[in-house]
């Protein structure tokens, strides 16, 4: 038994049920025991191959699935443009990783081409003969991410609801025409964070409902730890590819920019340092809603502020939810008492504050900057003019974090770059000067003419796809949506 609640450490699971459940029966996430990380040889990995790296670091988080190299081969195999899978860029004298080469052209699909495979993995060894069925809400990206891992997975289902009006128009075709005879896509009134809240409300109440009948609930969202353990691994292909071009020798650190919303990406690295990659500064880049960036700088987290539609729309987020897996490692002994007091404090009264010893142990490994609206345009436009490379709005906070932190670090830098510009087109090319009234997919071509940067396969081909799911619910009935689809 390897992992337990954040909130209660009484609650074990191995790692096999921590997959399953995704969520504790607290509510709180799972986190794995100190001895998972301490054992790890990181500097091992330099030489292997993406997937060998990606087989011996989920191994080492996950110890209890068999048959990992058949998991990783078949989760990456013929379904990201590049066999590198994370290509490093070298931009300046800095680098990207660019994570977003997979089915749907964003970071998650690095994780979420693995998930549903450690679930039927899971399902398997454990003899389940259940049927999975997962809620998940998305601010844009882990919806059409998850729906594309689970599309067609035997012994599976996925209901997925995103925000009205949440999410770009580009996001939103990509789910609404998501093809696959085991998924349902519907959007909710309200913003990510309403969304959020209720479809976690749904899913403890529908777990209680739902015993005896032969299906089981699971999250998609990155609480659940199979979608963190497969983001650890491309810290390591970043640094082991640093190394093998003889930017830096083994050892020296490297600090990584990442922008964040819900804090999986970030905790990733966290992760890797905690198994011995030589890890400087973790930079949290937030956008207009830096709910993170001032936590980080006072150990204060306060919910009770503005929240702002951005550009960026994956990172408009109040309430991080991975955070709470960084307080409990934050705040050892006693942390799952801790956990749940911060967790009901948020619940309670939307703020909670740390504890010095806590707050000096995040201080140690990380910083975090933010960026406006303004910000991040200029971002986007300086990067394109000054440097040649062309970045979505979410990779563009970070490279705005980049320019303000490299004045307090030696250390190199690498950028995480979580999205493909098509993504997010409209908004990419306004950045650039272009303000035309175009629909997406015609600036989308118009950004191509501009660039020259090729439009990824799977979005030049949504323009003509079927739209298949129009259903928009009031927050409140999310839970008889799915019940009636599961009828
Ligand atoms: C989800 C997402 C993020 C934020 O990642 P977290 O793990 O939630 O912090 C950033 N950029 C893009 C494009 C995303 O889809």
């Amino acid at each position: 038994m390897n992992y337990v609640s954040t909130r209660d450490n009484r609650l074990k699971a191995d790692s096999l049920n921590a997959v399953l459940n995704g969520i504790a029966p607290d509510g709180g996430l799972y986190v794995g025991s100190e001895s998972l990380f301490s054992g790890f040889d990181a500097k091992k990995t330099v030489d292997m191959d993406y997937r060998t790296k990606a087989c011996s670091i989920m191994s080492t988080l996950l110890p209890d699935f068999e048959n990992m190299e058949a998991v990783v081969e078949k989760a990456y195999s013929g379904k990201f443009d590049t066999s590198e899978i994370t290509p490093l860029v070298k931009v300046g004298n800095d680098y990207v990783l660019e994570l977003f080469h997979g089915p749907t052209s964003a970071f998650k699909d690095v994780a979420l081409s693995m998930l549903p495979l450690l679930i039927t993995q899971a399902m398997a060894q454990s003899k389940q003969k259940e049927e999975t069925v997962i809620l998940t809400a998305t601010s844009g990206d882990t919806g059409k991410a998850a729906l594309e891992g689970f599309k067609d997975v035997h012994g599976t289902k996925i209901v997925v609801f995103y925000p009205y009006n949440g999410v770009s128009e580009i996001q939103k075709t990509q789910m609404v025409t998501q093809q696959g005879s085991n998924v349902l896509v519907c959007a909710v009134k309200g913003n990510f964070d309403d969304c959020q809240r209720e479809v976690k409300k749904a899913f403890v109440n529908l777990n209680g409902k739902l015993k005896g009948t032969g299906v089981r609930l699971s999250s998609a969202n990155s609480i659940n730890i199979g979608r963190l353990a497969p983001q650890v691994v491309y810290y390591f292909s970043a640094y082991g590819d640093l190394v093998k071009r003889g930017d830096i020798k083994w050892g020296e650190l490297v600090d990584f920019v990442v922008p964040t919303g819900n804090f999986g990406d970030i905790l990733a690295g966290f992760y890797a340092k905690q198994m011995g990659l030589p890890v400087g500064k973790l930079v949290c880049a937030c956008n207009q809603n830096n709910v993170l960036e001032d936590f980080i700088n006072t150990g204060v987290y306060d919910r009770n502020r503005e929240f702002y539609k951005t550009q960026s729309p994956s990172m408009d987020i109040l309430v991080s939810s991975n955070l709470e897996r960084l307080l409990f490692m934050a705040s050892a002994p006693d942390s799952d008492k801790k956990v749940s007091s911060w967790m009901n404090d948020l619940a309670d009264k939307g703020r909670f504050s740390v504890d010095d010893e806590t707050f000096s142990f995040i201080r140690q490994s990380f910083v975090s900057y933010s960026c406006s609206e303004e910000e991040t345009r200029a971002a986007i436009n300086s990067c394109w003019n000054e440097s040649h490379y062309l970045c979505d709005p979410h990779t563009a906070v970070a490279w705005h974090c980049l320019k303000l932190h490299g004045k307090n670090t030696q250390n190199k830098c690498v950028v995480l770059s979580t999205a493909s510009a098509y993504k997010f087109p409209r908004a990419v090319l306004s950045a650039l000067g272009y303000n035309e009234d175009l629909s997406d997919f015609e600036q989308m071509s118009k950004l191509n003419k501009i660039t020259g940067v090729p439009i990824p396969e799977n979005l030049k081909k949504l323009e003509n796809a079927e739209v298949r799911f129009t259903d928009v619910v009031d927050r409140q009935n999310i839970e008889s949506f799915v019940l009636d689809y599961l009828k």
